[in-house]
């Protein structure tokens, strides 16, 4: 009898408790459905020079990793800078009564959804050109760029041209943004010697999260503008910045040299890149696994110095390390260039049948990963999802790294580049946001595969995000001691080890610059308060 009641009792709780929750989520949904509703309207009350679009939004519910999908509310379409400061104003100004968050985006080429926010505004940054692209001070020995945050990087190399001028450091890829790329680091092949792009910026225009616009510099507000560096998105949106520049080459000597044992082609590599005089204008590197038609695809575009040998060459199904160097030539100084260069091979130790160069214009030399993806669109190969990872490995484990990753994890690289090359922490600002590893010299090593969609076998993307995932395993049991570049973390504790020491100054410049985080929210490390009173 006993039995029978407390078992009619506990039906009748959890009758209740149910009763309660459907009760509670229909409160929350229709408070939402309301708060939907009002901000729209309020939203489209505001007095813009562009416009909010609301209905075709699902564009900038999609990026480059092709993972994840956040529909916004609305896309904003600024024409200036202050569209963006009274829209992020407006939301500051609801407060917590709003849910609403901003994401700025630039091409949308972030892997896990940076750039997206579900329900909230997406910002097309590509629309927002306040002023015409403008190269100042040319003759000058420090002349630079002003540039609007969504403009492309091959825009500006473009327009700089013009005057025989470039900025300095790069990334691999020019079809990325201003605000995008500043946002991270921007790390090429140039950076062991000018540093990343963050290192390159002289000035930085930004509207905050409570939507105020502030100029800043290394003096001038130079908490924002070293917070802004490497920041992630998360304490403003850059709308302006000013870019140095240099000299640009006419034409490049690309080469190309192949190593079958990883610790002499690092030697070498960390020798490059601290040469005195540096023999090289750009130093990067990849690992080949697996890929036996590799080098007679090479022949379409370099030159083998020693057709015979090279042709002989045979590896064996063994991985090899690819060591690629540029060399920037200016017509009067070809000769003499060739000559430098060449005496700096003959000290290096790669397999000296091995060595292929090639001359191309400077252009075509950074845009070379733009004939890549028209090849790959063309065969609908570029919107496939893309489980990337990218790593800063310290020097000191780097060969330890390349052992446990590329002998055993690795099968192969034919689905993507696996890209190696070391970089110098002294042309790294420690006061900006950005994070790496402690020692001097550290390796970038970006894993770009690309998965085929719908597959469950090896190249599907569960399986490429396992064996990722393996890899992070095996640093951490090794103590690597890496650290994540386009980071991704999905708890707050590992956003906290991410950062280290720098973590209470990137919590401070929030509370400081974006109180209510309103700003991208992709990246999930930070929550926006909402109150449903
Ligand atoms: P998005 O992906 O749109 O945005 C990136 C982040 O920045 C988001 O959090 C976004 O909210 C924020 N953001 C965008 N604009 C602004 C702004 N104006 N103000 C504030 N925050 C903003 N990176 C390298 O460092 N080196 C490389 O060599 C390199 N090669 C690449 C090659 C390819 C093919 C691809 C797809 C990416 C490569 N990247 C490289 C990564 C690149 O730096 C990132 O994808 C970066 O996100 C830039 O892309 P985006 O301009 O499209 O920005």
């Amino acid at each position: 009898m006993s039995y029978l009641h407390a078992s009619l009792l506990r039906k009748r709780t959890m009758l209740i408790v149910r009763s309660f929750t459907i009760l509670l989520l229909s409160c929350i949904a229709f408070k939402l459905a309301c708060c939907f509703s009002s901000s729209i309207s309020s939203l489209k009350a505001l007095p813009l020079v562009g416009h909010l679009e609301f209905e075709h939004v699902h564009h900038a519910s999609k990026d480059f990793g092709n993972r994840y999908q956040l529909i916004p509310l609305a896309v904003l379409h600024p024409k200036s800078v202050s569209d963006i400061a009274s829209t992020i104003r407006h939301i500051w100004m609801m407060g917590t009564h709003s849910q609403l968050t901003v994401a700025a985006r630039g091409r949308g080429h972030s892997l896990q959804g940076q750039a997206q926010t579900r329900h909230g505004i997406v910002i097309h940054m590509e629309s927002l050109h306040p002023q015409k692209l403008q190269v100042y001070s040319v003759d000058s020995p420090a002349p630079y760029v002003d540039v609007s945050g969504g403009e492309l990087w091959i825009n500006i190399l473009h327009e700089t041209l013009k005057y025989g001028l470039a900025p300095k450091s790069w990334t691999d890829y020019l079809h990325l943004t201003v605000g995008g790329t500043l946002s991270n680091a921007g790390i090429s092949g140039q950076a062991f010697r000018h540093g990343p792009q963050i290192s390159n910026v002289h000035q930085l225009e930004i509207v905050t999260g409570k939507g105020e616009i502030l100029n800043c510099t290394k003096r001038q507000n130079s908490d924002l503008f070293n917070g802004v560096l490497g920041g992630l998105g998360q304490f403003g949106i850059i709308t302006r910045a000013r870019i140095a520049l240099e000299p640009a080459p006419t034409m490049v000597k690309w080469i190309r040299v192949l190593y079958l044992d990883f610790a002499a082609f690092a030697k070498d590599q960390e020798q490059l890149i601290s040469a005195q005089g540096h023999k090289f204008d750009y130093i990067e590197g990849f690992v080949i696994i697996n890929r036996t038609g590799l080098l007679n695809s090479w022949r379409l575009s370099f030159t083998a110095e020693e057709p015979l040998e090279a042709s002989q060459f045979k590896f064996d199904g063994r991985t090899l390390y690819c060591l690629e160097l540029a060399k920037y030539l200016k017509q009067d100084n070809k000769d003499v260039i060739n000559q430098e260069v060449k005496e700096t091979l003959s000290e290096l130790s790669y397999v000296t049948s091995t060595l292929f160069t090639t001359e191309v214009a400077y252009e075509a030399f950074l845009d070379r990963v733009h004939v890549s993806e028209v090849k790959l669109r063309s065969k609908g190969q570029w919107e496939v999802p893309h489980p990337w990872l990218n790593l800063l490995v310290p020097r000191s484990k780097i060969n330890e790294f390349a052992r446990g990753v590329f002998g055993n994890i690795l099968t192969d690289t034919s689905n993507g580049p696996v890209i190696v090359y070391p970089v110098n922490k002294s042309k790294w600002d420690n006061q900006t946001s950005a994070v790496t590893p402690e020692e001097e010299v550290f390796y970038l090593v970006a894993i770009l595969t690309s998965a085929s969609p719908g597959s469950a076998g090896k190249d599907g993307v569960e399986e490429i995000l396992r064996r990722n995932r393996r890899i992070l395993e095996f640093s951490e049991e090794a103590g690597i001691g890496l650290k994540q570049y386009l980071p991704h973390y999905t708890t707050r504790e590992e956003w906290r080890s991410h950062f280290g020491d720098k973590w209470g100054e990137f919590v401070r410049r929030k509370s400081r610059y974006d109180p209510l985080a309103i700003l991208a929210p992709g990246h999930r490390i930070f929550q926006k308060a909402v109150s449903y009173s």
